[in-house]
């Protein structure tokens, strides 16, 4: 059972020292109970209380992490079944698949298509996380080609799968402190899998022919003392892997149900041969509750969506999205372009600048910070008011890097346009139009 703030509270010094980082006791407490902060931040506790608070506190699903510095996948951690009950914590991954059965040039390509495919989206750069290398019965194939896949990929964090367990012992002693996630330990290879997962400090897949037997595993490695297991309950058709991801995630969270209560791994790739089949189960594996989905291959007309739906349900719903206040160019700007002002809410700026692109207008985009708020919605909140784009522009910057002093404000602020003349003196305030659709005809029509 979850401790509350006022449990953990208890059992903290009360110095309000804040060398946690938070100013009081009490604020750490709660944040310790939302599962927002580390209670090992504070230095004046026990071994024994730090162990007690932790094992309370932690998500009714394990976090796992593996692999090393930059490249490093973090899964698991969940602690709700709906995203709108709190949020969803850590994006599930999407894998490639590559095996020493596949000639060279088909590996190369494969892992040049993981180092390229990359998209900045909302300030964030999407891609691939993760590669598995597929053992086909050769050990020194395999290992060659850990060998190359590190050397070549190497933000990638990698699963190593076998069901040899020497060959993942060798794997993972050639990734030295770059930890592999191994697969997988089964009924029959349990216990030699368990050594060279203790042996090697890496995590665990346990893989059962039903979701039953996948938790009869994972329950006999808790009660051995492993904890860093992921699970692969062995369904390979869409709805009996949708079906177990539901019953594992309901099991965890509703019934703190332990054998359960671990990350998965799913195979769309072994659902079908048709890649855009292949797409739609992994869409759907990512809204219910995949840990990694492993993928045929990466193409980058499917790729991009799935990785904007990820973007999506992993994005904290309480908190909108955002983009950085900054001085955006857009088609290469001069010193004679127009300059143009809008919030940071990013669904305004990914139109705007759309819009602004479409144009083909060189232009200069100023986004003022508003947390998010959109354009209205921050003015009658005070984010987005005279004052507040006053001092933001002369702050900015784009005084240097223009010789006009026009300022194109959003149609729906009119209003505001004599205060902001007060607070600018030396800018012309223009209204633009009301709708983004109407700038590019506006943009064209510009002079400064
Ligand atoms: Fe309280 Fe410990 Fe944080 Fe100090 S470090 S404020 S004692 S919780």
């Amino acid at each position: 059972m979850a401790l509350t703030g006022i449990e953990i509270l208890k059992m903290l010094p009360k110095k309000n020292c804040g060398e946690c980082n938070v100013p009081t006791c009490l604020a750490f407490a709660m944040k310790v109970a939302a599962g927002q902060d580390d209670i090992g931040k504070c230095p004046y506790l026990s071994d024994e209380i730090k162990e007690k608070v932790s094992e309370a506190s932690a998500p009714p699903i394990r976090t796992i992490t593996f692999g090393s510095g930059d490249a490093t996948f973090r899964f698991g951690g969940e602690t709700c079944l709906f995203r709108h009950e709190r949020r969803f914590e850590n994006p599930t991954g999407f894998a490639l698949l590559v095996s020493p059965n596949m000639d060279t040039a088909e590996i190369e390509s494969r892992l040049s298509r993981f180092n390229t495919l990359q998209y900045e989206r909302v300030g964030v750069t999407l891609k691939a996380d993760l590669i598995a290398v597929e053992d086909a019965g050769n050990r020194a194939s395999f290992l060659d080609l850990v060998k190359g896949v590190r050397k070549d990929a190497p933000s990638a964090p990698l699963i190593l799968m076998s069901k040899d367990p020497d060959t993942l012992g060798q794997g993972a002693e050639l990734l030295g402190d770059h930890k592999p996630l191994l697969y997988a330990a089964e009924e029959e290879n349990y216990d030699a899998m368990l050594d060279v997962a203790k042996a090697s400090g890496c995590p665990l897949t346990v893989k059962g022919n039903t979701i039953g037997e996948a938790a009869e595993l994972s329950e006999r490695l808790q009660k051995a003392g492993f904890k860093d297991i992921v699970i692969d309950t062995g369904a390979r058709t869409p709805r009996a892997c949708l079906e177990d991801q539901v019953v594992m995630r309901r099991a965890a969270i509703n019934h703190k149900y332990k054998p359960l209560g671990c990350p998965s791994i799913t195979f769309p790739c072994e659902m079908t041969d048709d890649p855009l089949v292949e797409a739609m189960i992994t869409s759907m594996l990512v809204c219910k509750y995949a840990g990694i989905t492993v993928l045929s291959d990466l193409r980058g007309d499917i790729l991009f969506p799935l990785l904007v739906e990820r973007l999506n349900i992993f994005t904290d719903p309480q908190r909108p999205m955002v983009v950085q206040e900054d001085i955006y160019p857009i088609n290469g700007p001069d010193e004679n372009s127009p300059v143009l002002i809008t919030c940071n809410f990013s669904l305004t700026y990914f139109i705007v600048s759309g819009e602004i692109e479409g144009s083909k207008v060189p232009s200069w985009l100023l986004i003022k910070d508003t947390e998010g708020l959109s354009v209205l919605t921050a003015w009658a909140a005070g984010k987005f008011s005279a004052d507040l784009i006053g001092a933001f522009v002369k702050k900015s910057g784009i005084e240097e890097k223009v010789k006009h002093r026009n300022l194109i404000i959003p149609g729906y602020l009119a209003g505001m346009k004599g205060e902001l003349e007060d607070e600018l003196p030396d800018w012309t305030i223009q209204v633009g139009p009301r709708e983004a659709t109407h700038l590019s005809v506006f943009l064209k029509e510009w002079n400064a």
